[in-house]
């Protein structure tokens, strides 16, 4: 019999009181506290290296790919042609990275608020923060509100790469700020939002689309995988001065380009965007109907 007593260790995110995710901890590599919040970045067993906001899961290294090319390339390939994009967030640089694959982008500024998520992630998280120190990525420490309300520049894409509407992220899901955000899109502009799970936040979402409604002409939300978000499903909002995610979509565009990914392709890109009814009947009334163009198309891929 094996009477030796071991230690372990969890990364445990209790979510809404009521249900929660556990991750198996080999030790911990980072944690410290900025003005904002509480950073960790942990080495568990089962899912590589983790960030946590505040105990609040962000990434880990096993799944993170699924986010970060959701995120980038869908608006990246819908955008006929993006040069400057703005990152709201995202100071792991996961979604950087993956904006840095798009030889034609001539410039990524990023705005995040906690310089301490960026070099942690630089130090602890080299597989995400890889691209932060391309030429191209600008990095501006800075609440991305304030970002948005004195900048003179145009921008082709914004990603809000926010955490959840609490403590610093909250102003990024407020209609001033997509009102702000709407000014300084160009007229293809494209804005994306991290848009919480549809399973358990149906109210933010409303909120967060109902706020978005006045600025922009076409409204959708699109759905990726996580496993190390609650309820296994999240979602991104995709807003635009016209340009539709998938009548604009040309599926070759993606096939013909030298961009390597492992979650993204041209028909996940189109999948995304059906809309189980329990998420589209809480949404229907403010999201843009979809036109599917693509009877005989043949995608490959
Ligand atoms: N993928 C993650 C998720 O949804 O859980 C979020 C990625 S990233 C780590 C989110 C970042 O947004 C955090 O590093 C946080 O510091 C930053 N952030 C929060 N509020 C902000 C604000 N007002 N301006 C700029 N960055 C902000």
């Amino acid at each position: 019999m094996d009477t030796s007593v071991g230690l372990e260790l969890w990364v445990k995110e209790i979510h809404q009181n009521t249900t929660g995710l556990s991750f198996k901890v080999e030790k911990t590599l980072f944690s410290g506290q900025s003005r904002f919040q509480k950073v960790d970045i942990v080495q568990t067993y089962g899912h590589g290296i983790m960030l946590l906001n505040d105990g609040i899961i962000m990434l880990s290294e096993r799944d993170e790919f699924i986010y970060h090319e959701m995120i980038a390339h869908v608006p990246l390939f819908v955008h006929p042609s993006p040069k400057q994009v703005l990152v709201i967030g995202g100071g792991d640089g996961g979604t950087v990275r993956e904006i840095m694959k798009h030889p034609g982008v001539e410039r990524v500024v990023m705005v995040e608020i906690d310089e301490l998520v960026v070099n942690a992630c630089r130090t602890h998280l080299s597989s995400v923060s890889c691209e932060m120190d391309n030429p191209r990525v600008e990095l501006c420490i800075e609440d991305g509100t304030e970002y948005v309300d004195n900048t003179q520049e145009i921008f082709d894409v914004v990603i809000v790469d926010s955490t959840d509407p609490v403590g610093p992220g909250a102003v990024l899901f407020s209609r001033p700020f997509y009102e702000k955000i709407s000014a300084i899109l160009g007229p293809d502009g494209i804005m994306i939002t991290q848009a919480e799970s549809p399973f358990y936040d149906h109210d933010i979402q409303r909120t967060m689309l109902l706020n978005q409604r006045p600025f922009f002409k076409k409204l959708q939300l699109y759905l990726f995988s996580t496993l190390t978000y609650p309820g296994g499903l999240w979602s991104f909002g995709y807003a635009s001065k016209g340009i539709c995610p998938i009548g604009d979509f040309d599926p070759d565009r993606v096939e013909t380009s030298d961009i390597s990914t492992r979650y993204y392709n041209p028909k996940i890109h189109i999948a995304a965007f059906a809309l189980p009814n329990f998420v589209s009947e809480n949404l229907e009334d403010i999201l843009d109907p979809i036109v599917i163009p693509f009877q005989n198309a043949q995608i490959k891929k």
